[in-house]
């Protein structure tokens, strides 16, 4: 059954875009420095829309860093007082969301252990109820259409009109070379059952490691993705999380410059 809910394009919230959308950030915000650093450079390459840190940071297991907490929207308010870019997190549970909405975020992202729950997603729903944030939706980490396309639902249903759902790879159900497998078909399954959802892809998550980032770039494009959400670091090597994906602001720029961009909704 195909769905035609009243989703804006991309466009519609960012009407200066020169498409594809591009996002990019730490993995982790770390530090006032880090962050600011990563974000001036971020910049001054124009391709860049919307600069992205994640401040909560629940890992699959414990023990590892967890993200600086709240103190990181300051930094992201920082950063869009400074460069004027949009700034956007991951939320997870309804304080996130409320404390990520009260800072004056932009954009909020649901992350792919997240998505999974129908119960988290209900929880995050209800509060950016009437709000005008965008709200990102990674597929959950198992290859479930069916959950993916009922946390966009849920979103729908709390009035928000600026969704985006990001493809991220799902947890490896058979060999891959990558982190997380890229079944391209989820994709494809969802655009059929939601044709207006503006979809783009997170090479990052996929890849796990820098070398993989640019074929899986110029796939998205090519299965006709609009944009991109690609980690970033001032130095990737000292990052706290997800060291092996990170590319420098300067990696990042090479790396765009080498796609060749094609899809129908430009
Ligand atoms: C992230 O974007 O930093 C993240 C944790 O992503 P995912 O939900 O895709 O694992
Ligand atoms: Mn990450």
């Amino acid at each position: 059954m195909t769905l035609k809910l009243d989703i804006n394009p991309i466009k519609a919230w960012m009407p200066n875009i020169d498409n594809p959308l591009l996002i990019s950030g730490p993995c982790s915000l770390e530090t006032e420095e880090q962050t600011m650093e990563t974000a001036r450079l971020l910049a001054k390459d124009k391709r860049v829309f919307v600069f992205r840190g994640g401040v909560w940071k629940p890992r699959t297991r414990p023990g590892s860093f967890e993200g600086v907490g709240s103190i990181g929207l300051k930094w992201l308010q920082q950063v869009k007082e400074e460069t004027g870019l949009p700034v956007g997190t991951e939320v997870a549970n309804a304080q996130h969301t409320e404390e990520a909405l009260k800072a004056g975020l932009d954009v909020l992202w649901i992350g792919a252990r997240s998505t999974a729950s129908p119960f988290v997603v209900q929880e995050i729903a209800d509060v950016v109820k009437g709000s005008d944030a965008v709200v990102m939706i990674k597929n959950p980490v198992n290859p479930d259409v069916q959950l993916w396309m009922g946390a966009v639902e849920r979103i729908h249903q709390a009035g928000i009109k600026n969704i985006v759902g990001i493809h991220r790879g799902f947890t490896p159900f058979r060999e891959t070379k990558y982190r997380n497998y890229p079944n391209w078909k989820t994709f494809i399954e969802l655009k059929r059952l939601l044709p207006n959802l503006p979809v783009i892809c997170d090479p990052s998550h996929i890849a796990g490691t820098r070398e993989y980032l640019f074929e899986i770039s110029q796939k998205a494009f090519d299965m006709g993705m609009e944009g991109l959400m690609l980690e970033s670091h001032r130095d990737p090597s000292c990052a706290l999380s997800d060291a092996g994906q990170q590319l420098t602001p300067a990696d990042l720029g090479k790396l765009l410059d080498k796609l060749v961009i094609r899809y129908e909704n430009a």
